[in-house]
């Protein structure tokens, strides 16, 4: 590529396990790409580490604080010409500039929705890892995109997978590109094979340690209870213009085959490869190209066999809870999302077990009424009661 054509790239949660993944490819092709900010919450130390390798123009962190302490160490390192800002407002800032043509989306939760809502309205190429974004806002979301002309691509490894294995023209609908129904692989968690009574007793340390992917912490929790894929189906109906029951989920323990479409005429066609999210990434920066992406080719021989199952509803009910959210439209997901993040929260924090998370979600569904999420404001406005509801319910029952 041309210095004409190297792309500036916003990292959006550049400390976390895609931000890192997305720099690591970046690394690969100073040449394309060139980081122009990124973002981090809380972690200081690691956001100075980025703009020490990277020199970013701008650096983000959640409060004044830890900006004045950011500032002081890239004066003491030399680096006083990148911009250290703070807060919600600077996430806002750093997702339209100008100079900017690639935002990765990848904050965690509904933490994300107004920086990657603010990519989309900027028209910028959006890479989404943040599902929870696409899960609270869906309709609203979907309708940015195409108002403001903004590309989507998705980054959670089965929607890339699909995105690459449905025709380039997506325009008009599934059923006009003779796609019969959109198959998403689920590796089944670290848990796959527990009984009920065992899953009464699961750590948080134990739910953090997924057997193929290595991901933050709330993805982890949300793998294992299958909440994650609960996510990913409605994120898939948004995203592809999906029905609930055209999306099918298939367990499938070895994460090779990362998903699948389905077609009329009986053809399936899958996307593999081995389970490193730096292929989603490289895709979704490259496209319509494709570029190194630092992964190890597959080795089937090595792999040997592929297995699938069906899902266990029984045991995993956040399954069943995401798909009917999405059954029940408007702010039902959001809800879902919102009780959810509080669930594992309470999880991690030693506050409730495994097996009450679903129970959690599913009492706060149950206490709040479904609104149209006609406006951003409603959708903001039920995200903040579900979480109410969930946290009041927590300290008034045992879950
Ligand atoms: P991590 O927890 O590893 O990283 C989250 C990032 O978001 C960190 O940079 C964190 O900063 C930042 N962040 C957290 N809270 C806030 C906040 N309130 N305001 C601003 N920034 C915040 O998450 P992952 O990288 O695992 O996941 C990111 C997103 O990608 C999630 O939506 C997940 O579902 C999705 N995804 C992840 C996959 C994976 O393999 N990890 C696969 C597919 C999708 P700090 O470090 O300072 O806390």
């Amino acid at each position: 590529m041309t210095s004409s054509t190297v792309q500036n790239v916003t990292i959006l949660g550049a400390t976390g396990s895609i931000g890192r993944s997305t720099l690591d490819v970046i690394a690969r092709h100073p040449d394309a790409y060139r980081l122009h900010a990124v973002t981090a919450y809380r972690s200081r130390e690691a956001l100075f580490d980025i703009c020490r390798r990277f020199a970013p123009a701008q650096a983000v962190i959640g409060t004044r604080e830890d900006a004045g302490w950011l500032r002081r160490q890239l004066d003491d390192a030399g680096l006083e010409r990148i911009e250290v800002l703070h807060g919600d407002p600077a996430l806002l800032e750093v997702s339209r500039a100008v100079e900017v043509d690639v935002v990765m989306a990848a904050i965690v939760g509904a933490a994300g929705l107004m920086p990657t809502l603010a990519a989309v309205e900027a028209g910028k190429r959006v890479l989404l890892a943040n599902k929870e974004a696409l899960v609270m806002s869906g309709g609203l979301f979907m309708d940015a995109v195409s108002r403001h002309d903004a590309t989507l691509l998705p980054i959670d490894s089965e929607h890339n997978a699909i995105y690459q294995c449905l025709p380039m023209q997506q325009r008009g609908g599934l059923s006009r590109q003779g796609v019969a129904r959109l198959l998403l692989t689920a590796s089944g968690g670290p848990f796959r094979e527990w009984s009920l009574a065992d899953l009464e007793s699961v750590t948080p340390a134990q739910a953090c340690a997924h057997p193929n992917w290595s991901m933050g912490q709330k993805i982890s929790v949300d793998s294992a209870t299958l909440m994650n894929k609960g996510l990913e189906l409605i994120e898939a109906c948004w995203l592809f213009g999906a029905a609930p029951e055209q999306v099918e989920v298939v367990v499938h323990p070895q994460s090779i085959v990362h998903s699948m479409v389905g077609y009329a005429d009986g053809s399936v066609i899958a996307q593999m490869g081995n389970p490193d999210m730096r292929t989603p990434i490289a895709y979704g920066l490259a496209w319509p190209a494709r570029i190194d992406a630092g992964v190890a080719p597959l080795d089937l021989f090595a792999v040997s066999r592929l297995d699938f199952e069906a899902p266990d509803e029984a045991r995993f009910p956040c399954l069943r809870l995401a798909r009917e959210a999405m059954a029940a439209g408007g702010t039902a997901p959001a809800s879902l999302n919102a009780a959810n993040e509080v669930a594992v929260q309470a999880f991690l924090d030693g506050r409730l077990s495994f097996l009450g998370i679903a129970r959690l979600v599913e009492s706060t569904l149950e206490t709040i009424e479904v609104r149209a999420a006609d406006s951003l404001d409603v959708i903001l406005c039920e995200d903040a009661q579900a979480r109410r509801v969930a946290e009041t319910l927590l300290h008034q029952r045992s879950f």
